[in-house]
C-alpha cells in the first residue's frame, strides 16, 4: 500500500489492548465514524531525550481524550493509566526514538443509522515518525498564512473543545483553500468575526511585549500547548491575557505564533501577504520556542514532570 511521505509507517498498532500488525489495522468500510465522523482523537508526541524517548504530557492528552468521548457518548473501555502503559509499550515495542501518537476512539461496525444501535467502539493507538508538521523551515523561518472565508464551526454546533473527528472537515476544508492559494496554513475567525485559531493550532498575539491569545469562548480548543505556553510567557515574567482579538490586531502585531503538539511553537512571519512584524521570527516567539524545545527534549529539569519516559 502506498504511504503519503509524511508517513513512515512503524511496525505495531495497539488496537483494544492488542499488538497488531501496522498493515492489518484495516477497518471495515461501512464503519459508523467513516460515514459520520462519530470518533474522537488525540495528537500527542514523544521527544528524544537523554534518557529514553519520553512522552510530552501524556496524562492531560489522555484525559482529555475521555473527555471528548464523554462529549460525544462514545464509549472508551480504557482510563487513563492503561492508556499511558499502552503508548509507553507501543513506543518501545516499535523502537521509537521520538514519535509523534495518534490515539482514536471511535464507533465502530455494526449499525448505519445515525444514532449507532448495535454498533462496538474501538480504541485505537498508532505511533510513527513525523518530522515538523509545518516544517522545519517554518519552525526557523515563520510560515505564511491566510485568513480562511471558512467559518470556524460554532461550539454551539459542535463543541470546539472536544477533539471529534467530526471538527476537522471544518479544518480541511479552511486549509486546503488557502493552501490551494499558494499558503502555508489558514487562520480561522468566529462567527463573531473574532481570530479564533488556526485548522489544527492555536494562535498568540503579541503587541508591545503584551502577549493574548483568544479565550476558549471563541470556539477554540483548549490546547495542551496553549496550556504549556501559558505557563512558560507567566514563568518567563511576561504579561499574558486571554482576551478576544480582532483580525486587525494580528496586522498590527509585532508577533504572532501558532502552537499545537504537532506544529509545536510556529512563528507566523505573514498574514495576507503582510508581513508581521519584521517578517521573521520575533524575539520573544523564539524565546519561548527555545523554552519550548528545551522541556520537550528533556533538558529543562524544572519541567521533568511533564515528560512520561518510556
Ligand atoms: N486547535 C486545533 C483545532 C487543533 O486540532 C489542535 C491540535 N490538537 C490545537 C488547537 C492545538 O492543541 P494541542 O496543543 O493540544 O495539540
Amino acid at each position: 500500500m502506498p504511504y503519503n511521505s509524511m508517513m513512515n509507517p512503524s511496525k505495531f498498532i495497539w488496537h483494544n489492548n492488542k499488538l497488531i500488525d501496522w498493515e492489518t489495522a484495516n477497518t471495515h468500510v461501512l464503519t459508523h465514524a467513516l460515514h459520520y465522523g462519530s470518533g474522537v482523537f488525540e495528537g500527542i508526541r514523544a521527544y528524544e531525550t537523554s534518557t529514553g524517548p519520553a512522552i510530552f504530557k501524556a496524562k492531560e492528552h489522555y484525559e482529555r481524550l475521555l473527555e471528548s468521548c464523554s462529549a460525544y457518548d462514545i464509549l472508551c473501555d480504557f482510563n487513563v493509566e492503561t492508556l499511558i502503559e499502552a503508548t509507553v509499550n507501543l513506543i518501545n515495542k516499535n523502537q521509537l526514538p521520538a514519535c509523534y501518537i495518534r490515539p482514536i476512539v471511535f464507533t465502530d461496525y455494526g449499525s448505519i443509522g445515525i444514532i449507532p444501535k448495535d454498533c462496538t467502539y474501538s480504541t485505537v493507538i498508532a505511533a510513527w515518525e513525523w518530522g515538523s508538521y509545518l516544517g522545519d523551515e517554518g519552525i526557523e523561518k515563520g510560515i505564511r498564512c491566510k485568513i480562511s472565508e471558512i467559518m470556524k464551526t460554532p461550539s454551539q454546533a459542535m463543541p470546539s473543545t472536544a477533539k471529534s473527528c467530526a471538527n476537522y472537515a471544518n479544518s480541511f476544508l479552511a486549509k486546503k483553500r488557502v493552501i490551494n492559494q499558494g499558503y502555508d496554513e489558514a487562520i480561522l475567525l468566529n462567527q463573531h468575526g473574532n481570530v479564533s485559531e488556526g485548522p489544527g493550532e492555536n494562535i498568540f498575539v503579541i503587541k508591545e511585549n503584551q502577549i493574548t491569545t483568544p479565550p476558549i469562548s471563541d470556539d477554540v480548543l483548549k490546547g495542551i500547548t496553549r496550556d504549556t505556553v501559558i505557563q512558560l510567557c507567566q514563568d518567563l515574567g511576561y504579561k499574558i491575557r486571554e482576551k478576544s482579538i480582532a483580525p486587525d490586531e494580528l496586522f498590527e502585531s509585532d508577533e504572532c505564533f501558532f502552537t499545537g503538539t504537532a506544529a509545536e511553537v510556529t512563528p507566523i512571519r505573514e498574514i495576507n501577504d503582510k508581513p508581521i512584524g519584521n517578517g521573521k521570527k520575533g524575539k520573544l516567539t523564539h524565546e519561548i520556542q527555545r523554552l519550548y524545545f528545551d522541556i520537550v527534549k528533556g533538558k529543562n529539569n524544572n519541567y521533568k514532570n511533564w515528560l512520561t519516559i518510556c
